[in-house]
């Protein structure tokens, strides 16, 4: 099967009781057993398990071609259960130096207390990711591309043979580009994380987050200890992210199509100092963009000439770009990284620019997007 028809179908045969086309929500904590230990499918308590966020589960393998995914109530939910898997005390990971904020926050204010260490690195100079982990050896190396907010892209194919090479595993956030636009597995990943809130929930209407495995022995490892913590997405908030999965190679192409729009409009503006979008011919990172992206994503961020206090300015002039945090939804998005989503970065090396400014591209009619972006920079 295709994407398109992975996205509609995978997981969700129609209900075997009733023929419902679309996987009922299961909104049960319990299963009865017919006699003890006889459960019906295995079910037994929908922490452990549970149809509707089965379907789920299932149909993200098949978009992400792993062989198994574990669905949870957030993206860091999933993060925190991944790397309570994969780190122990003592253990180093390798992360970007524009990591997400709450991952750089994951490492270096949680996980740091139990002996993990982090380093930062540019993941886009091969030669520094590989002199870091001959110096350090990872355990993990964590990448994110596009990259947030600076949308830098990480060849993965070649830091996968950059971590392998020093006995690491290579984790891939696919939360910028969503499995449409491309698939770190069949790129020598070895375990792709989500936050399922942005793209493939789409909607803007529930949090929720996944971990994509290849190997079926680091699935059960998953498995026992998401049971055993507890982070799981409940049935309601795995039927919206299902819904929202099956429209995801549509939204996906006009998102792409939008932000082109919106990008070269800000390159050739006067207010606007530099764009940072990898479908620009000049993005630094663009041949790579071209060769392992299907579209080059709904996220573009750009730095404003007069600086600072203009970035913010501009964040709370727009009127239908909506001032917020997060991004994927059908609605535009502003925001201004340095104090919102990166603000935890604030005096770290992640530090990002304060005179930049992020956009969420949504789906909402190109001319008035350009319009209301054009009023807001003045
Ligand atoms: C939002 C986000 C996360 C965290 O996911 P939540 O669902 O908010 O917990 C992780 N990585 C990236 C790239 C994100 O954008």
């Amino acid at each position: 099967m295709k994407f398109e028809t992975k996205a509609i179908h995978a997981g969700q045969d129609p209900d075997p009781l009733t023929g419902a086309v679309v996987p009922p929500i299961y909104q049960t904590s319990t299963y009865k057993q017919d006699g003890v230990g006889g459960t019906r499918g295995g079910y037994e308590y929908s922490r452990t398990a549970n149809p509707t966020r089965r379907a789920l589960e299932e149909c993200l393998a098949a978009l992400e071609n792993g062989t198994s995914a574990l669905a949870f109530a957030s993206g860091m939910a999933a993060e925190d259960c991944l790397l309570r898997v994969l780190c122990r005390p003592g253990d180093h990971v390798l992360i970007p130096a524009d990591a997400y904020g709450g991952t750089f926050r994951l490492f270096d204010k949680v996980l740091s207390r139990w002996g993990v260490s982090y380093g930062t690195v540019r993941q886009n100079d091969l030669e520094a990711v590989d002199q870091a982990a001959a110096g350090r050896k990872p355990k993990l190396i964590w990448a994110e591309t596009p990259t947030n907010p600076l949308l830098s892209v990480i060849d993965i194919r070649a830091l996968a043979e950059v971590a392998h090479a020093h006995q690491a595993l290579l984790v891939t956030d696919n939360t910028f580009a969503s499995p449409y636009l491309q698939q770190p597995l069949d790129l020598g990943a070895d375990i792709v994380v989500h936050s399922t809130t942005k793209y493939l929930g789409g909607h803007s209407d529930v949090v929720g987050g996944a971990v994509v495995v290849k190997d079926p022995a680091l699935a059960a490892d998953l498995a026992f200890t998401q049971n055993a913590t507890g982070g799981v997405a409940g049935p309601f908030d795995a039927w919206l992210t299902l819904r929202g999965v099956k429209t995801l190679a549509v939204r996906m192409e006009r998102h792409c199509a939008n932000a082109t729009r919106v990008a070269e409009m800000l390159a050739a503006h006067p207010a606007v100092s530099e764009v940072f979008y990898p479908g620009l011919p000049g993005h630094p990172d663009h041949k790579i963009a071209a060769t392992q992206m299907r579209g080059f994503g709904g996220m573009v961020s750009f730095r404003v000439a007069a600086g600072p206090d203009k970035a913010v300015e501009i964040c709370g002039r727009t009127r239908l770009f909506t001032l917020g945090e997060s991004l994927g939804g059908v609605e535009s998005l502003i925001e201004h990284p340095a104090r919102m989503t990166h603000a935890s970065a604030s005096g770290s090396p992640l530090e990002v620019p304060a005179d930049l400014v992020r956009l969420s591209v949504g789906l909402e009619d190109v001319g008035d997007l350009l319009a209301d972006l054009r009023q807001a920079l003045g």
